[in-house]
């Protein structure tokens, strides 16, 4: 069967972009292959190098893992820091790329404009750091958002480098996964390119039926639409991609419709989707206070995950070390 691994960054509450972008594609996948997902503690020192309490931040996005559906006993769920092994792939990965294609990748830039007082190394080694977590497990298929397209082109660059390397044939390319049929990119409804949690324009599957709704209203529009069948600016376009991951398609072919004869009333197409991402999240929300107040089950579903986790690592290190020419 195929491996397949995820992750996301504990710096806080997952919101409808990590959802719809990833998670539910975690949720469709653990029936069909043989899926892990981790909380990807390190990675989060890129961007927050002094965390208040990462355990307890590892915990929170356990248990909205566990309310979005996943189910351990099929997909082991595991938190990075507890698998040691991921670390020896990474210095041995870091070995075997070059600064210059570092430097080019899209988000490293984006990061380093961010925070022009931290461009540290974990910051340019984030693709490796991200490939060691799917290739110890010699995983296929990594579903992702749209945003993470670049650092699978480096991930499959570093299985293909060492096998190059080494004359084998060990590590697969993963694959980007998507739940449809291409990467989504949840936008943000302030106008802005994406939701994301640096750029603070997020819906969190935290947030009760009051504020959504009230984020959702306040979204960003323009004028409204003066010639028939005109193409959608872009702040237009993004509420109809909110129609399109959270309404039936017949509400969407509604408000399209609306949209081509100049008769839409972008207050109706808001209360629309507040509604319909209501929905979708009162029984998410209300498995996250559930689960977040099980602290025994956190740990225990973490401890197993890390077990499973380690066992799968150590076994694809073995083999590492040996190809090397390292003892076993
Ligand atoms: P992050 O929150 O940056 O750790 O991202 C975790 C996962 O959520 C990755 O698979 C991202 O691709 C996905 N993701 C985050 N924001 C978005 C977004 N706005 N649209 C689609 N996917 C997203």
């Amino acid at each position: 069967m195929e491996k397949v691994v995820s992750g996301i960054r504990p710096t806080g509450n997952l919101h409808l972009g990590n959802y719809f972008g990833a998670v539910k594609s975690f949720v469709a996948m653990q029936d069909q292959y043989q899926c892990m997902f981790f909380i990807a503690d390190w990675h989060s020192l890129t961007t927050h190098p002094k965390p208040e309490n990462i355990q307890a931040s590892a915990r929170t996005i356990l248990a909205e893992y566990l309310a979005c559906g996943i189910d351990p006993q099929k997909a082991p769920i595991y938190i990075q820091s507890d698998v040691k092994e991921t670390l020896e792939l990474y210095l041995y990965f870091n070995m075997n790329m070059y600064l210059g294609e570092l430097e080019r990748v899209t988000t490293f830039k984006e990061k380093a404009r961010q925070q022009p007082d931290n461009v540290n190394a974990g910051l340019l080694t984030y693709p490796t750091l991200m490939a060691a977590d799917v290739l110890q497990h010699r995983a296929h298929k990594v579903p992702v958002g749209k945003d993470q397209e670049q650092n699978m082109e480096m991930m499959r660059k570093c299985a293909r480098r060492f096998n190059n390397i080494y004359g084998v044939e060990f590590f697969p390319e993963p694959q980007n996964f998507y739940f449809g049929e291409k990467a989504l990119k949840v936008p943000g409804l302030d106008g802005s390119g994406k939701m994301g949690k640096s750029t603070g324009n997020c819906i969190y599957l935290r947030d009760d039926e009051k504020t959504i709704t009230k984020k959702v209203m306040k979204a960003v529009t323009d004028a409204g639409p003066t010639e028939p069948n005109s193409p959608k600016p872009e702040v237009i376009e993004n509420l109809f991609t909110f129609l399109s991951i959270a309404s039936t398609p017949d509400t969407y072919q509604y408000f399209d419709e609306q949209w081509n004869n100049c008769t839409l009333r972008y207050g109706d197409l808001k209360k629309q989707i507040a509604h319909d991402l209501c929905e979708i999240v009162a029984p998410i929300r209300a498995k996250i206070e559930d689960y977040s107040a099980n602290t025994e089950l956190l740990d225990k579903v973490a401890r197993e995950g890390a077990e499973v986790a380690r066992a799968s690592a150590s076994e694809t290190l073995k083999a590492v070390r040996e190809i090397i020419g390292f003892r076993k």
